[in-house]
């Protein structure tokens, strides 16, 4: 079902003199700067795929590090073929690139065959896009025997280089998730890379933020290898960040409008749908995607609609760590329309496989601060009401084996979840570690290794590399492969598997 990447298609896609020439976007392109140069430097993508399309997305950006240079909408087209030498297009059309929408391009297409490769590309004038690669999922109920997908989180690029991402292209999944932290609002550690902004706080700022990650050319081969489902975390918007709270160092318009401005850039820079365009400072993110008989994802906004930290300093501010009651029932990671849009669709397509793809971990992780019982007040412990009641809405539909799929925390994890101390297990977890943030080293790698160790119940724990997982559902059996990428440092470093976590779908837990 996987086909080989071939890196030769890209090298192609530069030669093609283009059959179609588009009078309506400018071959040598009109921009305030004067600036005249190469439009597809961010290279092109696609996302949440369906039976007979999917989305694919380009951005027009003669200047990455600088916002929309471009002046006037530019008539964008695009081609996709059933080969990868354009000998069999299929559908074409144009596309409006338009300066409200810093001239980024959503074309979203349908009526293509289910279960099947197809390959893309979009004109400028006389310029070609990178051709890229994207599949329509199997029909639902279709029998399917084999998925291969990643999943990635937390890419700061100010921190580090995107080696994980050379290997996820190579390795060609069918599918990729993304689970947050896709860009940070700052350069978060030692930077390794320059942002172009000391601080994305403005709409301009937060579009080359952006555009800045989206140079890199191992993310842009593993957007270009497979069709993507993206949900997000804080980091896309300000750390930590939560729907009813204005963050320290903002009056509540300011916050109203950087938050606006955050949402427009993501929606502007990812390849989604148009009901994820922000409307009234709203985006609808959370979605479900099924593949065949074999699996159904269900992807969680854990960001937009939930309450406020359980218990904030006298200005206003959380500490990170807590001990403080977070019990009330009224307290919300999900907001109510998406728990009951979860709890209505969880495991409705009858799938072998359930899995949830959240952004944080699930897992109770707790510290000892002076004699009581410390969390994290950003992670679902200071959530408490709100987890039992998604782990009762999963136990309750009694589907084999669901599979919860989280990140944000910098390190991989896997266990069984379990309802309480006593309870049978009823589900697996599996954390994706950081693309490129810190891992926060050997002091923390021992802390929480001790912490899961005392539960007396199998785990797996690592904060200490980053990577990416490479996942393969079966009928019976999920491998979840930590592929760990050598260095952050050298942008050519290769990587390797740290270890291969196998769950059986009769099971929960580590197989
Ligand atoms: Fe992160
Ligand atoms: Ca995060």
């Amino acid at each position: 079902m996987t086909m080989i990447f071939d890196r030769r298609w890209l090298l192609r896609a530069a030669l093609i003199t283009p059959g179609l020439t588009l009078a309506g976007c400018q071959t040598r392109l009109a921009t305030s700067s004067g600036f005249d140069a190469y439009p597809f430097t961010l290279g092109v993508a696609s996302g949440d795929p369906l039976a007979d399309g999917m989305v694919l997305w380009t951005r027009l950006a003669p200047a990455p590090f600088e916002d929309d240079v471009l002046i006037g909408d530019q008539i964008v087209g695009w081609e996709i073929s059933e080969d990868e030498s354009f000998r069999s297009i299929v559908q074409s059309g144009r596309a409006l690139a338009r300066p409200q929408s810093a001239h980024s391009v959503h074309v979203e297409v349908s009526g293509l065959r289910p279960g099947r490769d197809y390959f893309y590309r979009f004109h400028c004038g006389d310029a070609v896009s990178p051709v890229g690669r994207t599949r329509t999922t199997p029909i639902i109920g279709a029998p399917l025997d084999r998925l291969r997908f990643a999943v990635a989180s937390c890419q700061s690029y100010s921190t580090g280089y995107y080696g994980a991402y050379r290997d996820m292209a190579e390795a060609a999944p069918d599918l990729v998730i993304h689970v947050g932290d896709y860009i940070y609002e700052t350069p978060w550690t030692l930077p390794v890379r320059r942002m172009p902004a000391p601080e994305a706080i403005t709409l301009s700022e937060y579009r080359a933020y952006h555009a800045a990650a989206k140079t890199d050319p191992h993310l842009q081969a593993a957007h270009a290898i497979a069709p993507w489902l993206a949900i997000w975390d804080d980091h896309e918007v300000v750390n930590d960040y939560r729907d009813s709270h204005t963050p320290e160092g903002h009056t509540p318009e300011q916050w109203a409008a950087r938050r606006r401005a955050a949402y427009q850039a993501y929606y502007e820079h990812m390849p989604v749908r148009r009901r994820a365009r922000p409307i009234d400072g709203a985006v609808q993110l959370y979605q479900r995607a099924v593949f065949g008989d074999l699996a159904q994802f269900d992807l969680l906004d854990t960001r937009q609609y939930r309450s406020d930290h359980p218990c904030r300093g006298p200005l206003g501010e959380t500490p990170g760590w807590v001990t403080c009651d977070a019990s009330d029932p009224a307290r919300t990671m999900l907001g109510a329309e998406q728990e009951r849009w979860f709890g209505a669709g969880f495991g409705v397509a009858g799938a072998a496989w359930n899995l949830v793809v959240q952004t944080t971990q699930m897992t109770s992780y707790l510290r000892e601060m002076g004699g009581a019982t410390g969390y994290s007040s950003d992670r679902w412990d200071a959530y408490p009401a709100a987890r039992t009641r998604l782990f009762e809405t999963i136990s309750a539909k009694g589907v084999a084996n669901p599979v919860l799929i989280g990140g944000d925390i910098h390190a991989f994890y896997a266990s069984a979840l379990h309802g309480g101390p006593d309870a049978a297990p009823f589900a697996s977890e599996i954390v994706v570690g950081a693309i490129s943030s810190g891992g926060g080293g050997d002091d923390r790698y021992a802390a929480e290794t001790d912490f899961y160790a005392a539960t007396g119940r199998p785990f797996y724990f690592e904060n200490r590399r980053n990577g990416y997982l490479l996942c393969e559902l079966g009928r019976e059996q999920m491998t979840a492969d930590i592929r760990a990428v050598d260095s952050v440092l050298d942008p050519a470093a290769g990587s390797q598997s740290l270890q291969r976590l196998v769950l059986d779908r009769r099971s929960p837990g580590l197989a």
